[in-house]
């Protein structure tokens, strides 16, 4: 039931992150505070279509 997703910066459009979600438990797109390399701040990343 997991599903490899990728997490994009939503302010510079970074794609910063590989991960895996439950799709049972998240139907939503993920989101999450990471930490952004090419800003070195940390940022809201959103589950990429
Ligand atoms: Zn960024």
């Amino acid at each position: 039931m997991r599903v490899n997703i990728t997490l994009e910066c939503t302010e510079c459009k970074e794609r910063n992150y590989l991960t895996s979600k439950n799709k049972r438990n998240n139907t939503e797109r993920l989101e999450a505070k990471k930490y952004c390399p090419r800003e070195r701040k940390v940022t809201l990343h959103r589950e990429t279509k």
